[in-house]
């Protein structure tokens, strides 16, 4: 069974005063039914796993170098999120593929990493306004979903988050029939090349907010949501956890 997963990505927000919303998510969700996950800034994660103390809420990066020490200037290897306090790291986020050109084999090549230091991967992968509207959805995400899933991943260390990048930060989603077909497309790319498609966690990211989460997380296949400007303040984001649940 694919495990539900509510993750927030803080993307470059937050600092140690933000530690206050963990703290407020975990009082409004002591005991959560479902997988919760934050991902602050890495400059955060270790305060936030001292914050967190053995609460349940997971912690992961945003982004991790390919490789696992060396000369990368200013880049984070997967064991340093580890041994900063993450269980997960996102890799291949639009805004990762559009502001600093990585490509799929690149995202690959990261979650192979990822895993290889214990962390569960979260692969993203999504269309542009302009492929939607050529009817190149379907094409554009199987081709990144195969280059940017390491044939080592299982549903045990991968989890795929399909977020269309004209839905991140813009208040707009795809209907709920957009969303059910290409999960489905999702769910059965993966049984075809893993055979247990039916297990990997499939999120759904894009102007997620607690309005809305409910009736996306009823649509087959959609196992919880990576959310953006929407887990910043626990307020927020607890009704999407509850939702799920
Ligand atoms: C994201 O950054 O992954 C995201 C989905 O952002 P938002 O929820 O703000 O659209």
């Amino acid at each position: 069974m694919a495990k539900k997963l509510a993750a927030g990505n803080w993307k470059m927000n937050g600092t140690s005063e933000s530690l206050s919303e963990i703290a407020a998510l975990i009082a409004a969700h002591p005991n959560p039914s479902v997988d919760v996950l934050l991902c602050p800034p890495a400059t955060l994660i270790a305060a936030a796993s001292t914050a967190k103390g053995s609460h349940a809420l997971g912690l992961g990066g945003q982004d991790c170098h390919a490789n696992v020490s060396g000369a990368h200037t200013g880049d984070l290897s997967a064991q340093m999120l580890k041994d900063a306090g993450a269980s997960y790291v996102i890799v291949g986020h639009s805004e990762r593929r559009t502001d600093h050109g990585e490509t799929s084999d690149l995202v690959r090549a990261k979650a192979e990493a990822a895993t290889q230091a214990g962390l569960t991967a979260i692969i993203c992968i999504g269309e542009t306004l302009a492929q939607r509207e050529a009817g190149e959805t379907l094409a554009i995400l199987d081709e990144q979903l195969q280059a940017s899933v390491p044939d080592s991943a299982t549903a045990a260390t991968t989890v795929i988050a399909y977020e269309p990048v004209w839905a991140i930060g813009t208040g707009l989603t795809p209907t709920e029939a957009q969303i059910g077909e290409v999960h489905a497309a999702l769910h059965s790319a993966l049984g075809q090349r893993f055979g247990d498609g039916g297990d990997f966690s499939l999120l759904y990211g894009g102007s997620v907010k607690g309005s809305n989460a409910a009736q996306i997380f009823a649509i087959p296949h959609v196992h919880g949501a990576l959310v953006g400007g929407a887990s910043l303040k626990a307020a927020d984001f607890s009704p999407i956890v509850t939702a799920l649940e």
